[in-house]
């Protein structure tokens, strides 16, 4: 399996995310997917305790963005509201989208992680930059149907060899 399609970590949820780790790392910037990493798709508002571990992630000195390949209206005013800078209507895993967000962030690829729940969007995507990918177990929002038809059938078929080879880590004190 091609080196692209696997994440530099694979995690339960963005609370498992090792800020400390990161930090040694010497990764300065944060890119969150959208839909099912920090909010169930369809939903109307973050939930409050990701809210609270983004503005920590901040306060921590992380620069962060979104990079979507949603363009609704509501996303836009989500990301506006909690202050976070975002590119939407992406096509994932365009390097474009990704660019403007290192832009945005002023980060370079090799300081910056890509935090999302699609192997061949944001994980494809990130790798393509050179940039510390992370995948996420999907958060249980209803999908997109051509994620649903075809990308999730994939990934089934890759997500054995990513658990085998770098494994599901969470943070100590999580259960
Ligand atoms: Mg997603």
């Amino acid at each position: 399996m091609h080196r692209l399609f696997y994440p530099s970590q694979y995690v339960p949820s963005i609370f498992d995310i090792n800020i400390s780790e990161l930090e040694r790392r010497g990764i300065k910037g944060i890119i969150f997917d959208l839909d099912n990493t920090i909010i169930e798709r369809g939903a109307p508002e973050f939930t409050a305790d990701v809210v609270q571990w983004l503005n920590a992630l901040k306060e921590r000195g992380f620069k962060i963005a979104i990079v979507s390949n949603n363009r609704t209206r509501t996303a836009e005013r989500m990301a506006e509201e909690a202050g976070i800078p975002a590119v939407f209507n992406a096509v994932k895993p365009r390097r474009t989208p990704f660019k403007a967000a290192l832009s945005m962030m002023g980060t370079k690829p090799r300081e910056t992680a890509v935090v999302g729940d699609q192997v061949f969007t944001d994980v494809v995507g990130g790798n393509r930059l050179g940039m510390f990918t992370i995948l996420t177990v999907p958060m249980k929002g209803k999908e997109f149907i051509g994620t649903t038809l075809i990308t999730r059938q994939l990934e089934r078929l890759f997500m054995p060899r990513i658990r085998r080879r770098v494994g599901l880590s969470r943070r100590p004190g999580r259960d």
